[in-house]
């Protein structure tokens, strides 16, 4: 059982502080990664502070791993060490139920496991995210990170990716589609490239105004402010899809009001508190209001092939892991450009 630095919070009022945890060896099936970076989602903020309740303390977050190839367990055969691998946001599901076996393990019947905050399937364990410096994970739950794109940028793939990705292929965003991104942080700026990707004509709509150079630097063909009422005006009926990547409460009603006739709004942000939804602002012009949750480990590797074809990365802020305090700080704030990054060298003498 190697022993291995982290960071962890003891509960749900307590900054993260180091911490020592135990990786097991791999079993059979099972590969150990060595992690180089882990993304820091606005998710491991909402679970660190249980703000959904049922938080397991102390919680090391992180499921946007990537890493190295260290050793294999007995009949691991799809990676080689010193292979560079990547793991999200679940390590292992019942593997038998219908969403299992059709490849989307995020709605096991049994319960995925997550990669934090949750427990092993058989001994009922906690298990322990990115923020340290190895993993021991089954390797029917490990991406292969394609060639071509810089390590610490494909971190937030892991997540970020995955959960915007997703939708935006299940909806079927297609060319020349009005989709709008609201919220431009760590979700909100893969939604823009992506969309951007799929040749949708796409408008972020941010409460940053200090975001507009960014927005369209991602490549957004258009920028509007949310905090300028009129926006909401001008934009009425303008959109086929919104994402709504907002991590604090906010008026659903407002934005179903920019949908046309048969557009979707998809959320993908968990804020604590719950929105009134008005059912005219739905009815009026036959609107869906959906929601999508991250995405199965097939599509999550279509997506990292689909980011190496396409020339698409996270930008990052790489961190050393004793500014995660910070970090959260500044996210909580918006002020996230557009995903922080831990470099898992700062944790110095690896055990
Ligand atoms: P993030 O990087 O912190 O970005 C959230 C953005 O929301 C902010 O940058 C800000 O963008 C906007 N925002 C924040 N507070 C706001 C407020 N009070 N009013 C309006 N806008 C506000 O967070 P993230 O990592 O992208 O995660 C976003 C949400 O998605 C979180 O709730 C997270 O838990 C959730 N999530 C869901 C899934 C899933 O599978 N569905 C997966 C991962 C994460 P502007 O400055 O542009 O306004
Ligand atoms: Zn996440
Ligand atoms: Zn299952």
């Amino acid at each position: 059982m190697p022993t291995t630095p982290a960071y962890a919070a003891t509960s749900a009022t307590s900054p993260l502080a180091p911490f020592t945890i135990e990786r097991r060896e791999p079993r059979a099936g099972e590969v150990q990664i060595d992690i180089l970076y882990c993304g820091v989602c606005h998710s491991d903020i909402h679970q660190a502070r249980d703000e959904w309740g049922g938080s397991i303390f102390p919680m090391v977050p992180g499921h946007e791993i990537v890493g190295r190839v260290a050793r294999l367990g007995d009949a691991a055969q799809r990676f080689k060490v010193g292979d560079i691998v990547g793991v999200g946001c679940f390590v292992d599901s019942c593997r038998a139920c219908a969403h299992c076996r059709a490849g989307e393990e995020q709605f096991c019947d049994v319960g995925m496991v997550a990669t934090y905050n949750s427990r092993e399937r058989d001994s009922g364990a906690p298990t322990y995210g990115g923020y340290s410096t190895r993993i021991t994970v089954d390797e029917k739950y490990v991406l292969r990170i394609p060639d071509g794109i810089p390590l610490e940028r494909a971190a937030p793939l892991l997540c970020a990716g995955i959960t915007t990705y997703s939708p935006l292929r299940r909806f079927g965003v297609k060319a020349g589609d009005e989709v709008a991104v609201v919220g431009l942080g760590g979700l909100g700026h893969m939604a823009v490239k992506f969309a951007v990707a799929m040749g949708a004509q796409v408008t972020v709509l941010s409460t940053s105004e200090n975001k507009r150079a960014d927005a369209l630097a991602l490549g957004a063909h258009h920028f509007a402010a949310t905090r300028d009422t009129d926006t909401f005006k001008q934009l009425a009926g303008r959109f086929d899809f919104i994402v709504d990547s907002v991590s604090a409460p906010h008026d659903y009603n407002a934005y179903l009001g920019l949908l046309k006739v048969d557009g979707t709004m998809i959320l993908l942000g968990v804020p604590v508190e719950p929105s009134p939804v008005a059912a005219g602002a739905l009815i009026m012009r036959r609107r869906r209001l959906a929601g999508s949750l991250i995405g199965g480990i097939r599509e999550t590797q279509e997506m990292l092939d689909f980011c190496a074809e396409h020339g698409i990365a996270s930008d990052v802020e790489v961190i050393a892991i004793d500014q995660i305090n910070t970090a959260y700080d500044r996210m909580l704030k918006g002020d996230v450009h557009y995903r922080f990054v831990i470099d898992s060298a700062s944790f110095g003498q690896a055990g």
